[in-house]
């Protein structure tokens, strides 16, 4: 039901008032804090009020003009969270007021993907940050609210709400159901910065036997505070043999959250008969077509999958077992800042990639 127009009218934004955004006008140049107008909702749209959005590697992508989707000038940040402001006339489920957060991949409702109930690869998708200005703002317009719009229950607040942003979902999506990962069984997790966490403390909290592999002893200590019951320093053991080894034989779950030729070659070999390998880390650059043992798969009947994040109303899980302490991702924040000095940071994130989040908490 839409809210009375009057009430709705009071707390819409006035839209000739400026809001503040982190705008860069060229791929590879500064973010500059300015004025800009404050979005109008399109009749299937809401209007969100940022209390808090993730900094994230595909933002850098993004600005390094990596990404065909963006276009200039241009205001990133697709990991959100935050109260409506203001509704279009034809959005039915939602009204000004409501915490919300929204997937970083936004189905349009109405193609084949959205009506079968995978919104996540929508065929005429939207991303805020990417197909349109981003989150790196005090407000942002999300297409398709009926669609798209996640209630946040009133125990989370909207820092982990944004850190839940595309890491934590995708990875939930592929260790929860690409993988079906079940309790006791054995899963390996190479890689251990912000998917690869994510899908470590996910997989422990369902029951599986986590084996985390990373080549850095700070990420594999996190893993373990994560909940891994192995870690594996890559740079001075056998991965694959040693996974083999602990899992007796092989795991029943892989998860390439790195995004490498290496690592998803030893995710594959590192599976147990009829195992299942979850392509998490995306593949760039020189590893975009890396080789596969396909004779491994056709001899084990392995299973090859991939997860490109989470639609709407699957979330309902993942917060149920935030709001009942069985995932914590407020853990994988390591830092909270302005959006003045996210505007600094972004250029630099290939740099220093941390194992935490970073979320801009404050528009200032
Ligand atoms: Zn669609
Ligand atoms: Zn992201």
């Amino acid at each position: 039901m839409n809210p009375d127009p009057q009430s709705e009218n009071a707390r819409r934004p006035d839209r000739k008032s400026p809001m503040k955004a982190a705008v860069f006008e060229q791929f590879q140049m500064p973010l500059q804090v300015r004025e800009v107008p404050v979005p109008d909702p399109r009749p299937d749209s809401a209007v969100i009020a940022v209390r808090a959005c993730g900094l994230c590697r595909s933002d850098w992508h993004g600005w390094m003009g990596h990404d065909s989707d963006v276009h200039l000038p241009h205001v990133p940040g697709h990991e959100l969270a935050g109260e409506i402001v203001a509704v279009g006339s034809r959005v039915n489920l939602w009204q000004t007021g409501s915490r919300v957060t929204v997937p970083f991949c936004c189905g349009c409702g109405s193609c084949l993907q959205c009506a079968t109930g995978n919104q996540h690869i929508c065929d005429h998708y939207t991303q805020p940050g990417f197909t349109q200005w981003g989150a790196f703002a005090e407000y942002v317009e999300i297409r398709h609210a009926d669609v798209n719009l996640v209630k946040l229950p009133e125990s989370v607040d909207f820092a982990t709400a944004a850190s839940l942003g595309c890491r934590f979902a995708t990875s939930f999506r592929g260790v929860v159901f690409q993988g079906r990962t079940q309790p006791g069984d054995w899963i390996a997790v190479h890689g251990c910065g912000g998917v690869g966490l994510s899908a470590v403390m996910i997989a422990a909290a369902l029951g599986a036997q986590v084996i985390a592999i990373d080549v850095k002893p700070d990420r594999l200590e996190m893993a373990a505070r994560c909940g891994a019951r192995h870690v594996i320093n890559a740079s001075t053991t056998d991965v694959v043999s040693a996974i083999r080894e602990l899992s007796f034989g092989g795991c029943h779950v892989s998860v390439d959250a790195l995004g490498s030729k290496q690592t998803c070659w030893n995710s594959v070999k590192s599976l147990r008969k009829r195992g299942r390998h979850v392509q998490i880390g995306l593949m760039l650059g020189s590893d975009a077509d890396p080789p596969v043992p396909m004779g491994t798969v056709i001899a084990n009947e392995l299973e090859i999958l991939g997860s490109h994040g989470m639609q709407a109303f699957e979330y309902g899980r993942m917060l149920a077992m935030i709001e009942s302490g069985a995932i914590n991702p407020a853990m994988l924040i390591s830092d909270r800042v302005t959006l003045s000095e996210a505007a600094l940071l972004l250029p630099e994130m290939n740099q220093f990639p941390g194992t935490g989040v970073t979320v801009i908490d404050r528009f200032v």
